[in-house]
């Protein structure tokens, strides 16, 4: 069994199977060589008990951006690929949970060489309320300078592609042997880059600074801090940050569909800030969760209602 998940259901190119018996063959493509990509979503529970999902047509753009550019053509449309999460959802009963789209090659052949091999689609979901102990959510978390950095190539470190995620695992792991909470990336000229899995911004002076996306994703859930924050009449600019701007911010977070808005409470030991969640921080992670629950109608255009 796999997570404590009521899921019944994985959607697989175009038809539901049971969550236990969905079946790769030991020589699918993807599990030999991470050629594949694929997408985090999330749905949201609304006051009115719909589910919504969160930027849903923003998640298959970059889904389709990303195979695209590694030359997958994925044999289903957008519309369809939409489509098929809402009836995960729909098929297991949830209107709350995490959406895991994920293009895959086949095992029509094997090796480097492999050609005319199939592309697959897989859809899974599941209740996953949390991805950090939701105390942090107040406290902020605990961060360590990794010895791992992001890819050179933006092509790596633009796109969610399933093989390069071994840096992201290894640079998470290397921080949670070391007692931190998550890792933070540099890229290759030792600035900041990012998160195993989260964008980084900083507030200084109330304003909100951010590295630009030569190296690393630019994730959705940055990209809505950057128009909740302007809606907000904070100032915010893309910018190169060292380690030192972290460690004299006034306070810092990490973004991304699983963590949404997380406060950092330190990096290798220097505290940040007021070594817990600031206000802005506060204010921005507020605004969020309304946002994502449909209570705010200014950005009811990123929900896609599930029914
Ligand atoms: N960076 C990396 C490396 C990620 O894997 C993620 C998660 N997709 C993010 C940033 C945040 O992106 P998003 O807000 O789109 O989830």
């Amino acid at each position: 069994m796999f997570l404590n998940t009521d899921s019944k259901y994985i959607w697989l190119n175009g038809e539901f199977s049971a969550w236990d018996e969905t079946k790769v063959h030991m020589l699918t493509h993807t599990l030999h060589y991470g050629m594949g990509v694929f997408e985090g979503v999330r749905a949201y529970s609304s006051s009115d008990h719909h589910g919504n999902i969160f930027r849903l047509q923003d998640h298959t753009e970059r889904l389709f951006s990303a195979a695209n550019k590694i030359d997958l053509k994925i044999p289903f449309s957008k519309d369809q690929i939409n489509s098929a999460q809402i009836e995960t959802l729909l098929k297991n009963n949830l209107t709350e949970g995490y959406i895991r789209p994920i293009v895959f090659l086949g095992n029509e052949s094997m090796g480097l060489r492999a050609k005319d091999l199939s592309v697959n689609v897989a859809i899974a979901c599941w209740e996953w309320p949390s991805y950090m102990d939701p105390e942090k959510k107040e406290q902020g978390i605990d961060i360590i300078k990794s010895p791992y950095n992001q890819y050179e190539n933006p092509l790596y470190s633009n796109n969610k592609i399933i093989g390069t995620y071994i840096n992201s695992i290894m640079a998470l792991q290397d921080a949670l042997r070391k007692g931190a909470d998550e890792a933070l990336l540099l890229d290759k000229h030792g600035n900041i880059s990012e998160g195993s899995g989260e964008n980084l911004f900083i507030v200084k002076n109330g304003s909100l600074l951010t590295p630009n996306t030569d190296y690393c994703l630019n994730g959705i859930t940055r990209q809505s801090v950057f128009e909740i924050a302007d809606s907000m009449k904070l100032e915010i600019c893309e910018s190169i940050l060292n380690i030192d701007d972290l460690i004299n911010a006034d306070e810092a977070f990490f973004t991304g569909t699983a963590v949404e808005v997380m406060p950092i409470r330190s990096i290798d030991n220097n505290i940040i800030g007021i070594g817990k969640r600031g206000p802005i921080t506060e204010a921005l992670q507020t605004k969020y969760s309304q946002i994502v629950r449909g209570e705010d109608k200014h950005f009811s255009h990123w929900l896609t209602e599930i029914n």
